[in-house]
Formats: structure tokens, C-alpha cells, sequence
């Protein structure tokens, strides 16, 4: 799925969002964040999740 976002390294706006999953913070707290895919460079990176 394609995302209207721009990537961080190469400034590419062809990324992909993989998923958005819910990182661990040490034991009790998580972050839902959404992970994406530069499909010109392979960076992937995330940032929060926000509805
Ligand atoms: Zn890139």
C-alpha cells in the first residue's frame, strides 16, 4: 500500500507502509507506531501512530 509520506534519507515520496505494530517500552508500556518502507532506498523507518 502506498502512502502519501516522504522518505527521510533520500526525500523519495514512494514509500510503502509495512504495518503498524505496537513497540515495547521497557516492561509495561507500548507504542503503536507505523512502520514504512522507502521503495527507492530500503530504509525503513517509523513514527508514531496517530489516528
Ligand atoms: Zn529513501
Amino acid at each position: 500500500m502506498s502512502v502519501n509520506a516522504t522518505c527521510p534519507r533520500c526525500g523519495n515520496n514512494r514509500v510503502v507502509e509495512l504495518g503498524t505494530p505496537v513497540i515495547r517500552i521497557g516492561k509495561t508500556r507500548g507504542l503503536r507506531v507505523k512502520v514504512k518502507e522507502c521503495v527507492n532506498c530500503s530504509l525503513i523507518y517509523y513514527e508514531k501512530y496517530e489516528t
